[in-house]
């Protein structure tokens, strides 16, 4: 089977793989140049393409999402999902929200996807307030996590490759847990009660978290992520440093 993809099929694709940013170049030319081998075979929008329609490998564990998006249509909520390049194979989905059949190209409301966020930018979903924790390493600024409570998503934001890559919750929630000691079941299975409970877990929590998690399933090249208190952006504050240079406790200037 020889089938390019539908132009609509091409257009989302590609859409959640934007060229100004480099990374995704090597996958677009594979969305525009390479041809479905599979259909339908991992879910109904299940797509494998492979260049000249080479045989897909359909048993492998499926590579970790790479891009994601949403399109909103009057027919129901769409995601777009790119996973990582594997040897001449490239994992695509179209999927209902609702988990039903994919409708056809309907009237689209609107869309957003990871794929053009930045750190300090507002959600790309609902522009509100995103909690962003830095992953630092002895090397520097590795990442940012993400996460908005209102939308109940988060992602991360790879600093080396500027790209932003969603973080599935589950997983990421059981580590949490691990790291925190929390064993009630009511709290450590209940995935979605980290959206509500959010402030409650500090950036430390959140890092050493994020650092079980990605040795498990890389996102980010991050070995040894520092504890947000001694990573490299604390910097003394100014009072403790004039303090310092002046030689004088808070209680002697206090002294008359
Ligand atoms: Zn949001």
């Amino acid at each position: 089977m020889s089938v390019p993809l539908s132009s609509w099929e091409r257009d989302l694709f590609t859409w959640v793989l934007p060229e100004e940013r480099s990374p995704y170049i090597p996958y677009r030319e594979c969305v525009l140049g390479w041809v479905v081998a599979s259909r339908g075979m991992r879910g109904d929008g299940h797509i494998v393409l492979t260049p000249r329609g080479n045989a897909a490998d359909l048993d492998m564990p499926l590579p970790q999402v790479f891009a994601y998006g949403v399109v909103e249509t009057v027919d129901g909520i769409i995601a777009v999902s790119i996973r990582e390049l594997v040897t001449e194979q490239l994992d695509c989905d179209l999927s209902l929200l609702s988990g039903e059949s994919l409708p056809g190209r309907g009237k689209e409301i609107r869309r957003w996807s990871y794929s053009r966020w930045n750190p300090g930018h507002p959600c790309p979903i609902c522009s509100g307030q995103v909690r962003e924790v830095r992953l630092v390493t002895p090397r520097g600024v590795a990442g940012v996590l993400a996460v908005c409570s209102r939308d109940e998503r988060l992602w991360v934001f790879d600093s080396v490759r500027g790209i932003a890559l969603p973080v599935p919750l589950t997983s990421f929630y059981a580590e949490l847990m691990r790291v925190q000691g929390i064993r009630d079941p009511l709290i450590a299975l209940a995935p979605h009660r980290f959206f509500s409970a959010l402030e409650s877990y500090n950036d430390d929590a959140m890092i050493g978290a994020f650092a079980q998690y990605n040795k498990l399933r890389p996102k980010i090249a991050a070995g040894d992520l520092l504890p947000a208190r001694t990573g490299p952006s604390r910097r003394p504050s100014l009072v403790r440093l004039i303090r310092s240079l002046v030689g004088k406790s808070p209680s002697s200037q206090n002294t008359p």
